[in-house]
């Protein structure tokens, strides 16, 4: 199948219905927010500690300070950008009643905000802060804004609701992306190293018949999948919607 035929054919699978689409920090590339494992992502830069590590649930309680200002500068970029043409058509899908649902490891909200209602935010949302005493709920802005560690009314620290290294998924999300993914005929798989679990591994409960991978880069589970594209998500989705006009 040449490049052609592959766009055609994930057109002609979107024209069908029943798809989710899961997607990773590729989806936002597109929108200026750096992945981590591309060449110029996250990982690739020098910090004085790992960014696992600056992500994760110990560090934010040890080094409180260190971490915010990692989250303030390389995460709550996000505040500042847009949806690109793959947050927008999911959206677009969705309303036209072909896309049931996206499910997400990726925290910037884009989706949210490009129109999409049935979201599955794996590893949360920067938009959600609480305090961790009171449970009180801010907004990103308050956290970005505030110079040293935010704190809530009542002096409890406040803490993004972002699922860190060592902290567990949320359960309710996790059974909606199940039950979404398992019911759908075509899972998107966009933008994803699928290599970070569990989230990665939610894959595997798909029980349609079109699996389609969209990447700019090979994949092994290419190997398993029913249609791969190489290219960048938000084009290969655009020209893909052209196709279905
Ligand atoms: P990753 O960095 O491990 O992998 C990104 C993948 O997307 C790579 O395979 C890369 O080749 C591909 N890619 C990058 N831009 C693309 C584009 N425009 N079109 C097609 N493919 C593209 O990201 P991941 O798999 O999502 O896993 C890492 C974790 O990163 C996730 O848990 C997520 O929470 C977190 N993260 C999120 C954001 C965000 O919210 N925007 C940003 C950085 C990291």
């Amino acid at each position: 199948m040449n490049d052609n035929e592959r766009i055609k054919k994930l057109s002609s699978l979107i024209d069908r219905g029943g798809v989710v689409f899961f997607g990773g920090a590729g989806v936002s590339t597109e929108s200026g927010i750096p992945d981590f494992r591309s060449e110029n992502g996250l990982y690739s830069r020098k910090y004085d500690h790992p960014p696992e590590e600056m992500l994760s649930h110990g560090f934010f309680f040890s080094h409180t300070r260190e971490f915010l200002e990692f989250y303030g500068k390389a995460i709550l970029c996000c505040l500042d950008v847009s949806p690109n043409p793959a947050h927008r058509l999911c959206a677009k899908w969705e309303k036209e009643g072909l896309l049931d649902a996206v499910v997400t490891q990726n925290i910037d909200g884009l989706h949210t905000a490009a129109g999409s209602k049935n979201v599955f935010e794996l590893h949360g949302s920067v938009m959600r802060n609480r305090c961790i005493e009171c449970g009180r709920k801010y907004p990103a802005e308050y956290i970005r804004k505030s110079e040293g560690i935010p704190r809530c009314a009542c002096g409890g620290i406040i803490k993004p609701d972002v699922v860190l290294y060592g902290e567990p998924l949320d359960g309710e999300t996790v059974n909606g992306a199940a039950r979404a993914i398992a019911a759908a005929k075509t899972l998107i798989v966009a933008g994803t190293s699928l290599s970070v679990y569990p989230a990665a591994g939610m894959i595997d409960i798909f029980g349609g018949d079109a699996l389609v991978l969209i990447n700019r880069q090979s994949l092994a589970a290419e190997a398993r999948a029913d249609l791969t594209i190489h290219g960048s998500v938000g084009e290969v989705l655009s020209e893909a919607e052209k196709l279905r006009q």
